[in-house]
């Protein structure tokens, strides 16, 4: 068996670990010239990293990202809504990373070089189509360098290419751009000082405008200091237009536009948004896409995985995370000796109806909802909290999204779970 994984992202690369781990021989095509460390920070959930963790990477993770202790839920206001312990401080077993997307991308990108070798990783390679003949899949890169096309043949090929897919396109050739719901994110990360516990995630606000903070480094040289990543959410939109600069998780943000949202927004004691966003040099825009569930992935020898599979709003922690448990999922089932067709029904079986309700969960706020409601409810802010929402209401949004998302301590902590 060969497998031919197009794109070199975090969903990619993991699928190639987790093929390689299980014995299955595979190469990975992407279409940037080189696999560089892009984007800022996200969080990874438990699970996925228990999933990393199998394929010896919890080491890497601990070098390279922080483990986050707590997240906290406030108004605007900074007055408190909710409160959870994260990870293994909440007793799971795995921990939860904070980290930079592109130094994750990285770690993978060193373990596929070491483990599976140089010459199987192909950057410079933009697939632009495919043929599945039946026994046998083949296909076409345009290759950066020369501008000639390449063509590979394997018996398996996995479309890891994320929101703007190829592969998901020759399936679906009318769905369009993906949709845009009006918000706007913008992304940083900055050198700051640490706060509260130094591994705490605090997100504040509301419907109208959202301020994401949490550490996602600790350089050891520069003791007292933390790369703070930061997130700004917020509505210049209603939805119903295209978004006004395509979808591009590297474009630069523009500060007068950003800071309409953030000036005199937020009183927070913790953290101070203005002067984080202030001192950080570049940050980029991206505004809220996905693309609505389909029902098939897999096709014959042909499937789909990651952002290419379920594009999600990046809220909840969900998108690295879901890419992760796809490949670890994907590349069991086809280690397990049946036709390859059928193993990738299964695979579709097993994670596309779970991820079709996180993308619609994420499109109503997911876990964040407990800030938007509270907004709805005391935009000025609040005397006591149990006048405004009770713990039940709130916690049925926190828990409700973690047992959808499979990462409750229950599913994460069991045997073999
Ligand atoms: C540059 C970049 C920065 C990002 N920054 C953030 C961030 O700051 N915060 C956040 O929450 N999420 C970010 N994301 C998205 C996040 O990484 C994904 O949601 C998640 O990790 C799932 O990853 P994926 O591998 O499925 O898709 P992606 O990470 O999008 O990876 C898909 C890969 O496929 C490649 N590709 C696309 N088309 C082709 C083709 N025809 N042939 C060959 N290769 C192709 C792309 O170049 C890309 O490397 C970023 C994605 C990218 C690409």
């Amino acid at each position: 068996m060969k497998a031919i994984v197009v794109g070199g992202g975090i969903g990619g690369l993991a699928t190639a670990l987790s093929l390689h781990a299980q014995g299955i021989e595979v190469e990975v095509f992407e279409q940037s010239r080189t696999i560089r460390e892009l984007g800022v920070g996200i969080n990874t959930l438990p699970h996925a990293i228990k999933e990393l963790a199998a394929l010896g990477l919890l080491d890497e993770l601990d070098r390279i990202g922080i483990r986050t202790h707590e997240l906290i839920y406030t108004n605007r206001f900074g007055q408190e809504i909710w409160r959870d312990l994260r990870g293994t401080d909440a007793g799971y077993e795995f921990p939860q990373f904070s980290i930079h997307r592109g130094k994750l991308q990285g770690v993978l990108h060193k373990a596929v070089l070491e483990r599976i070798g140089g010459d199987k990783v192909h950057p410079g390679h933009q697939l632009v189509r495919f043929e599945d003949t039946g026994g046998r899949v083949t296909a076409t890169f345009e290759r950066r360098e020369g501008h000639d096309d390449v063509t590979v043949t394997g018996s398996v090929l996995i479309g890891a290419d994320g929101i703007h897919s190829t592969v998901r396109k020759a399936f679906y050739p009318d769905e369009g751009a993906p949709s845009w719901n009006g918000l706007m994110l913008w992304r940083g990360a900055v050198e700051g000082k640490p706060f509260l516990t130094g591994r705490s995630m605090i997100i504040a606000g509301g419907m109208s405008a959202k301020f994401v903070c949490y550490p996602i480094y600790n350089d050891p040289d520069t003791p007292g200091s933390t790369l703070l990543n930061w997130a700004v959410v917020a509505r210049i939109g209603d939805g119903s237009t295209p978004p006004p600069r395509r979808e591009d998780w590297s474009r630069l943000g523009d500060r007068a536009e950003l800071m309409n949202h953030v000036d005199g927004v937020f009183t927070l004691d913790v953290v101070d948004p203005v002067a984080i966003i202030n001192s950080t040099v570049d940050f980029y825009e991206y505004p809220m896409c996905d693309r609505d569930p389909v029902d098939r992935w897999s096709f014959g020898r042909v499937t789909l995985l990651g952002d290419a599979a379920h594009p999600m709003y990046p809220v909840g922690s969900n998108g690295a995370s879901q890419a992760i448990l796809d490949a670890r999922c994907l590349a069991g089932l086809l280690a397990g000796g049946g036709a390859v067709e059928d193993a990738l029904k299964a695979y579709e079986a097993q994670r596309l109806p779970m991820t079709a309700e996180i993308v619609r969960t994420n499109r109503k706020g997911g876990p964040e909802q407990v800030i938007d409601l509270v907004e709805e409810r005391a935009p000025d802010g609040f005397g006591k909290l149990e006048d405004v929402a009770t713990r039940e209401e709130l916690e049925a949004m926190v828990r409700g999204y973690a047992s959808l998302a499979r990462f409750s301590q229950s599913d994460v902590n069991k045997p073999g779970g």
